[in-house]
């Protein structure tokens, strides 16, 4: 509720009046059990601190964030480090976030030891179970992470993530490092996954197509606001806000007979340490009107109530 996530140069006493980056501003929605949430916009739009925020990766400047009711802000090291046995993360480059000098069985074996999980029998027989889960054959247990392929160290990175049991999982542009066809074979696999445990993702990514396939909801983020949530099959059929219906005209049409009617955004984004008054895309939209610049849209429902949008005149 109300996250924001403000940077300021660690030099400012140098220069006092340099301002802060609002990379995250008053940002508010919740995940459901078993539910995915993605988070998309454009690149610096504030997704990935949103979401590293949630998981105290980054500290919040103010806001508040809860697991099952329990705030997380303000939580010590040892009580936050117990909650975060339900908070896990898969990163986007699966390399990167394995330790080449462990091999994969010690790798994903790694979360259980360090929260004292059963013995070392025990603990080798769970990384069996959770292989089987994520389609990697026992054998894989004594590779290295350089000996699999993309496809399979994600795996690997998800089978770490599930290692305990958590409530929700943070995906940071889980697949975009991935082979078009790998990344279908992972979406599927996690999906496959929240069937199955009942997880909660907030998945961040900028591939609209593999957010349709794997959304249940969807909050499009712009300059460190969300400007409209809504459930997947309402945002694609019937978007408000005009920068949604801007970033969906720019998904390929896959049938070649219906024309595609690409909008163009005009312009850069503005600086997140400056960003315009009133609705921060009053300076690149195309219905913006005196108003925009003055009064800052609050977020509200539309319709049913389940489509929140921050615009005007939508
Ligand atoms: Fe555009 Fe105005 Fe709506 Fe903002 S409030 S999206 S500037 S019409």
């Amino acid at each position: 509720r109300n996250l924001k996530k403000h940077y300021t140069s660690p030099k400012r006493w140098l220069q006092p009046e340099k301002p802060a980056i609002q990379a995250v501003d008053d940002v508010s929605f919740s995940v459901a059990k078993g539910e995915t949430l993605s988070l998309v916009g454009e690149s610096g739009c504030g997704k990935t601190t949103t979401a590293k925020s949630v998981l105290r990766l980054v500290e919040p400047t103010s806001g508040s964030v809860k697991l099952d009711g329990e705030e997380l802000v303000g939580l010590g090291s040892e009580p936050l480090r117990q909650r975060r046995r339900e908070m896990q993360i898969i990163f986007q480059d699966p390399y990167a976030s394995l330790n080449p000098r462990l091999n994969a069985g010690e790798i994903v074996a790694e979360p259980l030891r360090n929260f004292g999980v059963g013995n070392a029998k025990e603990r080798a027989e769970r990384v069996q179970w959770l292989f089987s889960k994520v389609g990697l054959r026992p054998e894989a247990a004594k590779k290295y992470p350089h000996e699999f392929s993309g496809g399979q160290r994600q795996r690997l990175g998800i089978a770490r993530a599930l290692a305990l049991q958590p409530k929700l999982i943070v995906c940071d542009e889980p697949v975009s490092a991935l082979d078009v066809s790998v990344q279908a074979q992972v979406v599927n696999l996690l999906m496959d996954l929240q069937q199955e445990f009942g997880i909660a993702y907030l998945f961040v990514a900028h591939d609209l197509a593999v957010v349709r396939h794997i959304s249940h909801r969807i909050a499009v983020m712009y300059l460190g606001h969300i400007v409209e949530v809504a459930n997947r099959d309402t945002l694609f059929s019937a978007p408000r806000h005009p920068y949604t219906e801007i970033l969906l005209s720019a998904v390929p049409v896959p049938n070649p007979r219906t024309p595609a009617k690409r909008i163009l955004l005009q312009g850069d984004p503005p600086s997140p340490a400056n960003p315009p008054t009133g609705c921060r895309f009053h300076t690149r939209c195309p219905l913006a009107q005196p108003v925009c610049a003055k009064e800052k849209p609050p977020l509200s429902p539309r319709g049913d109530g389940e489509q929140l949008v921050a615009c005007h005149f939508r």
